[in-house]
Order: C-alpha cells, then structure tokens, then sequence
C-alpha cells in the first residue's frame, strides 16, 4: 500500500485511488456506476484482436500474415484510470470536472474523454485557470500522478480530488521517500520533462522537502554523473548539462556521496541496467566499494512484459513492425526504439495514418515529428503474403490496434469482414 501520511486529506472529500482517504471512503468504481459506464469502458476493446490472441497471436489472410505480441496493449494501471474517469465523470455528473494534462498518453482516448465534457488544467501551476476552481469542482489526477506541489495546490483549493495514479508509480514514490529520509540523493533514470519524473523528481524531496534528486535520461548522461564522480568533469559544464534536471541547492560536490537509484517505471529495462553498471562502478572506484551507491529497479511488470514479448516477436522471420501507440508515450516510444534496430518500423498513432502504402504518416525517432514514410518496395513486390509484427504501448486501446489492422489488410487487397 502507497504511504499515506504525505497526502493527508485537507478537505475531507479528497478521493485517493478512486476511495476516499479520509472521513468516509468511498469507491468511484462501484458496481452500480460501473455498470453505468460499462459501454464506454468495453468501446477499447477488440473482438478481432481477441480472436487473433485465441488462434496463437497470429492472423493469415491471402496478402498478409499479422503476428502480434504475446504482450501488448493496455496495462492495468491505465484500465483503471479510464475506468476511474469514466465512473467521476458519470457519479459528479453536473458539476464542473477537470483532467490534470491527459489522463493517459493515447489520443484516441483522451478524445473520447474531452466529448465527455472534461475540462482540461495544464501543469504550470500559475495558470489562471487555477483561480477559477471552488470546492465544487472535481479534478482528475492521471495515472502518472502529479507532483507534491501540485497536490497541496489543489488540496489548498479544496477541490473534489479524484487519484488515477498507478500503483506501480507510488512503489517508486516509496523507494525515493525512503531515500530522502536517509539523506540518499535519488538518481531517477527517465525523462525530466515526463509528468511522472516530475512527480517521482517531487516525491525524492521527502516530507521535509530537503532531498535531492538528479534526473538522467541515457547512458551519455550516466557517463558525465560518473565523470563528475570520479573528478573528470567540470562543474560548471555538469550543471549546465544537467540544468533544470536537479533540485533547489543540488550541489554535485555533497548530493552525490551518497547515491540511489530509480526509474520512472516505463524505461527501456536494458538500458536502466546498463546505467546501475557504470553508476555502481563508478561509485566503487571513487570509494573502494560500492555501499554508498543503491539501486532498485522501479520499471513496472507491464512495461517489462511488452519488451520481452517484442524482442521474443522480432526472433520472427517479419517483413516490417507496426508500433500503435500515443507518440508522447514513453512506454511506446522505447518499443519502437526497440523494433528499429531490427526491422523497418513504423510508429503510427491510428489507423488513418496509413493512408497508402506509399504514404504512412508515422513519428520518426530520430525527428521527434512525424514524416511520411514508404513501406519498402521490395515487400510489397512479394509473391508471398507480407509478414508484418504488430504491438502497441501500454497506453493504446485494442480497438485502435484492430483498425491498424483492418487497415493493412485493406491496403494489401485482403480486407476483413
Ligand atoms: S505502464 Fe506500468 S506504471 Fe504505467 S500505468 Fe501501466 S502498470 Fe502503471
């Protein structure tokens, strides 16, 4: 269970994982209004997707064969955010409600919310739009959560707070607590810019605020921490290379003596190990031992298991792979990385990004934007029918996943019925 004493509720009708933290708990997800918004919820899932899993992950048409991952697709964390969203939207119906950013990182989904009437507060704080909410508004918190700032803020408003955090994000939050607590400056391997660095960045503070925390996002940024470690770099070019990325008073020369480490939980696994490699000896060398250098691996199970499926699918003799997903999600944006290494790749959002064969609009890694791209003219010369692999972030509803499917198969001259 996620510590609570942080969080104590200021307004008596602060709502903590869709239950009430204080005076009388109550659950948003109850029968009676789940049962209310059971369509909404059901509209993500897919029943060919299904039947592709039932005969072995595999669909055989005359032009074109999909091979799915063993693991793809929604995770239970973002399930019962949306479930969570759908069942305050239904159960505080007529009163204003507001999203914290998105919900989660899909498009289509949060599309669907915003028809629900939704409004939408953005994270910097000091917009206006804070001022306008009394305590009759509701706010969600996404299933990245939000950071402590941001919750003392809305408890200081004395809004309806509704909490979708995973409960795999306060795990981390407990580990980097835990450090703060013991004087151990938190090293979070993610991106400084994600909600939830941000919130686990909030979290390595402590109850006291007086913790410290660095944020890296690869190995070249390990690589200058270990430098600067080992007395090889400069500190003006370390603070300026890490600006922004740190805390209030972060001084290199006394925060990094002591040194653990966490993820935001939907890190490239392969990479966070590399990084615990060189933090620990880098540590080690500096010390004699590595005692001073702590590390926890806080990449989630969902996250975890679409990597393993994904590199388990590209053993597979595949033409191209198709990545569905939101391009502002990390979970997805690190399966594509994975699949480019191996094969053409194509990170496409939704189905309408395929527009021809000649013509996909798709996120380009290297671009940070989308571009439209080709798939190769050789595989669509086959006489045999195109092998594609198919898999979809955390974040990306079945359905979506179906019509990407339905849509290749119509552009390889074998629709579905
Ligand atoms: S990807 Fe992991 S941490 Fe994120 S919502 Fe899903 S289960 Fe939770």
């Amino acid at each position: 269970m996620p510590p609570q004493a942080i969080f104590l509720d200021t307004s008596g009708l602060c709502v903590h994982n869709g239950r009430m933290t204080a005076g009388k708990p109550i659950n948003v997800r109850r029968p009676e209004i789940m049962a209310q918004v059971r369509d909404k919820v059901q509209q993500y899932q897919s029943a060919l997707v299904d039947s592709i899993r039932a005969q072995g992950d595999v669909l055989v048409l005359d032009g074109l064969e999909v091979h799915l991952a063993a693991a793809f697709g929604f995770c239970d964390g973002v399930k019962r955010a949306i479930e969570i969203a759908y069942a305050a939207c239904r159960m505080f119906e007529g009163r204003r409600i507001w999203l914290i950013g998105e919900i989660i990182h899909n498009p289509a989904v949060n599309a669907d919310l915003d028809a629900m009437g939704l409004r939408h507060l953005p994270w910097n704080m000091t917009d206006p739009l804070y001022d306008e909410l009394t305590e009759e508004d509701v706010v969600i918190m996404p299933a990245f959560g939000v950071s402590i700032s941001m919750r003392r803020l809305l408890e200081q408003k004395r809004v309806l707070l509704v909490d979708s955090t995973c409960g795999n994000v306060f795990r981390v939050w407990q580990k980097v607590r835990g450090y703060a607590k013991m004087g151990i400056t938190s090293v979070i391997h993610g991106k400084a810019k994600h909600e939830e660095s941000q919130a686990t960045a909030s979290q390595s503070c402590g109850e006291d605020g007086k913790g410290n925390y660095i944020v890296i996002f690869n190995e070249a940024d390990a690589q200058l921490l270990c430098d600067y470690i080992l007395g090889r770099a400069e500190r003006e070019t370390f603070m300026a290379h890490f600006a922004g990325c740190y805390s209030e008073g972060f001084d290199p020369d006394v925060h990094l003596a002591e040194m653990g480490m966490a993820n935001q939980t939907t890190m490239l696994k392969s990479e966070t190990a590399r990084i615990q490699t060189m933090l620990r000896a880098a540590v080690t060398e500096r010390d004699g031992d590595d005692t001073r250098f702590h590390a926890f691996d806080t990449i989630c199970g969902a996250t975890q298991d679409r990597q393993n499926a994904l590199f388990e699918l590209l053993e597979k003799p595949l033409d191209a792979m198709f990545i569905i997903g939101g391009y502002n999600s990390s979970n997805t944006t690190h399966l594509a990385h994975i699949a480019a290494k191996k094969l053409p790749t194509f990170f496409v959002k939704e189905a309408e990004c395929l527009q021809s064969l000649d013509s996909v609009r798709c996120y380009d890694l290297a671009a940070k934007k989308e571009l439209v791209m080709s798939l190769p003219a050789e595989a669509q010369l086959l006489d045999r029918p195109w092998r594609i692999g198919v898999t979809a972030g955390a974040s990306c509803p079945a359905n979506v996943i179906e019509l990407v499917i339905r849509r290749l198969a119509e552009l390889r001259g074998c629709p579905i019925e």
